[in-house]
């Protein structure tokens, strides 16, 4: 089976990026960039939005149908092939038409089962290359059904894109990257490759290198990357939008690391893995012992009808914790989701004790 784009993003030899302006403004807009872009050899992949779902309606929310010419033609007369985004079957019926190479799915569609199917229906006997982009909310499930949506209607040229997910007033990301999700994604679809795009992850071109390089040391298949000849004016996404230059800068500065390695290194890193995995024996073992003085507490809880949750001391055992992060070289948020996951499963095994009629065993 031919998969056009899995195929050249396996295939390739050093970085694969995708590049383009967040929205195409104008045909000179588009063809200014893609010019500028098609002297870099690593963009294999030019990306305009044609149609953008906006937060705001206020904002503006992309030229339409007339646009989709000026990136086809851009493409074609700098050799870049093109994708843009649908949300649904008449942008399908427009983009195909219009002659666009790939589609993406955007996080405000995927999120959606019911725009996937559509989307899908839409291209059922065609070989389109596809991108999905993760939803907006962290939900594997959500992801692999929309991967699940494409297959049943025939479709296998389909790639991932991260682009990290929305939570309320994060300081740092304009969408959390909870790499955690695209790693456990990699693990159920290892025939799926897996793009980032660190400009929807960061909201701002500061943070674009430190997100790819994560990226990259994650070995991630490429990258997606919003371009604009004039980033501080673009129409939407200034922000987080850098030039051709920029765009060059930053992949000059990547470190691009392999996933494999000689068997001297294998030998040594194997060596400490089983350090590790002694010490995950002996953290396995310490928890389990944990929970078994939490049952302890729980017979005298019921015994006395007290309630399992006493917040006050839960209180102090997480400032504690949270004050000696340092000295342990942790991160607070580290230890927080460690401490919180040891509570919850701590009042699992006291609910269980405490109420045996009512609770299911797992
Ligand atoms: C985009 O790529 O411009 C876009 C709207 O992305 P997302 O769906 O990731 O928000
Ligand atoms: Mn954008």
């Amino acid at each position: 089976m031919k998969k056009k784009l899995v195929d050249s993003i396996r295939n390739h030899s050093g970085l694969f990026v995708i590049a383009g302006p967040c929205s195409a403004e104008s045909r000179e807009q588009v063809d200014q960039i893609t010019q500028a872009l098609s002297l870099n050899p690593t963009v294999k992949l030019l990306r305009a939005g044609i149609w953008k779902p906006r937060t705001h309606p206020d904002s503006f929310e992309g030229l339409g149908e007339k646009a989709l010419p000026w990136l086809v033609e851009a493409g074609k007369k700098h050799g870049i092939p093109t994708c843009t985004e649908v949300a649904n079957k008449s942008h399908v019926e427009a983009a195909l038409t219009a002659g666009v190479d790939a589609l993406w799915i955007g996080a405000r569609t995927t999120v959606n089962p019911f725009a996937v199917q559509e989307i899908a229906d839409a291209l059922k006997g065609t070989d389109t290359s596809i991108l999905i982009k993760n939803p907006i909310n962290p939900d594997l499930e959500l992801w692999l059904g929309a991967f699940e949506r494409f297959n049943n209607a025939g479709l296998h040229d389909l790639t991932a894109i991260h682009r990290g997910f929305s939570i309320y007033n994060h300081a740092k990301y304009r969408n959390v990257p909870s790499w955690e999700i695209p790693i456990a994604f990699n693990e159920k679809r290892p025939d799926v490759p897996m793009i980032c795009d660190p400009s929807h992850i960061s909201g701002n071109r500061e943070l674009l290198l430190e997100v790819s390089q994560y990226a990259m040391d994650l070995n991630f298949d490429g990258l997606m990357i919003e371009t604009h000849p004039d980033p501080d004016i673009a129409w939407s996404d200034a922000k987080q939008q850098v030039d051709a230059n920029g765009l060059s800068d930053l992949i000059k500065k990547l470190v691009l690391r392999q996933p494999d390695f000689s068997q001297d290194v294998a030998t040594m890193i194997d060596e400490i893995r089983d350090k590790v995995s002694l010490l995950d024996d002996r953290l396995f073992e310490i928890l389990s012992d944990r929970m078994q003085l939490s049952e302890e507490v729980g017979v005298l809880k019921r015994e006395n009808n007290i309630t399992v949750l006493q917040q006050e001391h839960w209180n102090k055992l997480i400032s504690k914790r949270l004050t000696q992060s340092d000295d342990y070289h942790l991160t607070n948020q580290f230890v927080r989701t460690l401490m919180d996951a040891i509570h919850q499963e701590s009042i699992r095994h006291q609910t269980r004790i405490m109420n045996p009629k009512t609770t299911k065993h797992t």
